[in-house]
This record gives structure tokens, sequence and C-alpha cells, in this order.
């Protein structure tokens, strides 16, 4: 706990007065351009490895960055990807995977979690990706089994974006662009889904294609909404 309160009293006596313009700026209304969906590992800080700035990132965290399909599960994930989408308008959502990854460890084990009946359940979301491994790689090198699998979860989530409605109408009206990464702790990398080439591949290589990425509008039909809940 003492780690806790020091760190706030650093950041009320350093970080706080030397952002006490943006925070002024922010402290009504906020406009993120993205949204990131990434795992709850203490390890994986988006602001840190984008650098962003408070108000850049709507992030919404959970147990192996994991997406549950809009029919079979409403919670906190959907109401935070509609929120996003429909009011906030952001133009982008990354779903995040990163290297070493407990959640994907579990999946690759499911009765390492046996007696976590709530992770185990949450994992289910995640067996489609181990599905395809299973099916179509095999690996000597546990590794990369994992490395795969980690990929491949990633895909499954930004398939199961896609079933958000919210999702689908922007996708569909060109507002909005889905991004699936994996991010390397040690290397300090990431390497970003191609859909071309059904590959993951250095983030640099897929940047080219960054320019023409949508920019951040709220939807306009939606601006009443958009007022009332910010
Ligand atoms: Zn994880």
């Amino acid at each position: 706990m003492q780690r806790l309160i020091q760190g706030f009293q650093q950041f009320r006596s350093v970080s706080f007065p030397h952002k006490r313009e943006l925070f002024e700026k922010l402290a009504a209304a906020q406009h993120p351009h993205s949204m990131i969906i990434t795992c709850a590992d203490s390890r994986v800080v988006p602001e840190v490895f984008i650098e962003s700035e408070p108000g850049e990132l709507f992030v919404c965290r959970n147990v192996g960055n994991i997406v549950p399909p809009y029919a079979q599960f409403t919670g906190g994930v959907s109401a935070a990807i509609e929120y996003a989408v429909a009011v906030l308008g952001v133009a982008n959502i990354v779903v995040c995977g990163h290297s070493d990854c407990g959640a994907m460890k579990a999946t690759l084990k499911p009765a390492a979690v046996d007696a976590l009946p709530a992770v185990s359940a949450w994992l289910r979301h995640a067996h489609v990706a181990k599905q395809v491994v299973d099916t179509n790689y095999h690996f000597e090198d546990p590794a990369q089994t994992l490395c795969k699998l980690t990929e491949e979860n990633v895909v499954a989530q930004l398939d199961h974006l896609r079933t958000h409605p919210s999702v689908a109408a922007r996708i569909a009206g060109g507002q909005l662009g889905l991004h699936g990464w994996v991010y390397d702790i040690e290397a300090g990398t990431i390497k970003a889904y191609c859909s071309q080439r059904r590959h993951f591949v250095p983030l640099e290589e897929v940047m080219a294609d960054s320019a023409g990425w949508p920019s951040a509008t709220p939807p306009a039909r939606l601006h009443n909404t958009v007022e009332e809940l910010q």
C-alpha cells in the first residue's frame, strides 16, 4: 500500500503540475482516437509502449485480451466496445496480445486452471484459437506453439469484434479500422496482423497502410448522445 501512496504523491507533486493544462482540457470531455483491448498482465501497458498521453486511448484490459462474441455474452467488454464506437467514435480498435501470456498458457493446458472456474469459463472464448493451432500447426518447440496460439487468439478476437453490431456498422461505413497486434515484452517490439498475407509482420511494415486509417469522427446521428454521456 505504501508504494501506491508514494506513487500518487509523486504524481501530485511532479507529473500533475507538469500536465495541468492537459488535465484541465480533459476535465469535461474525452476524445480518444483509438480503443485498445489488451491483456490485464501487469507487464503490458499500452500507454507506455505507445507513449500516449491521457485522453488518447480508450483501454479495455482483461485476462487474455478476449472479446466475447456479441450474441453469446454481454458484459463489461461488450459495453466498453459499444461506448467507444457508438459514442466516442474511435477510429481504430486494436486487439493486442503479448509474449509469455499466462492466459494463452492456460488455454494450451486447461487443466492448469481447473481450480479457477471463472478463468476457465472466460478462456472458452479463446478455444477457437486453440482449435486452429491444434489442427493446422505441429511445432516441436512449445514456445513456438505458444507464440502461434497468441497470434491466432488475436485473429479470433478480431473475428468476435466484427459480431458486435456497432462495430460492424462503422466498418461498413468506412469509419472504423480493426487491427491485431502482438507485443513482445522482452524485445519491446510489436507484430501486426496483415490480413492480406494472413500473417503477423513487424508493425513498421504495415505503417505505410496506417496513412489510410480513418480519422476519429463521432457518428453524426449520435451527437446528442455523445454530449449527454461524455
Ligand atoms: Zn496475458
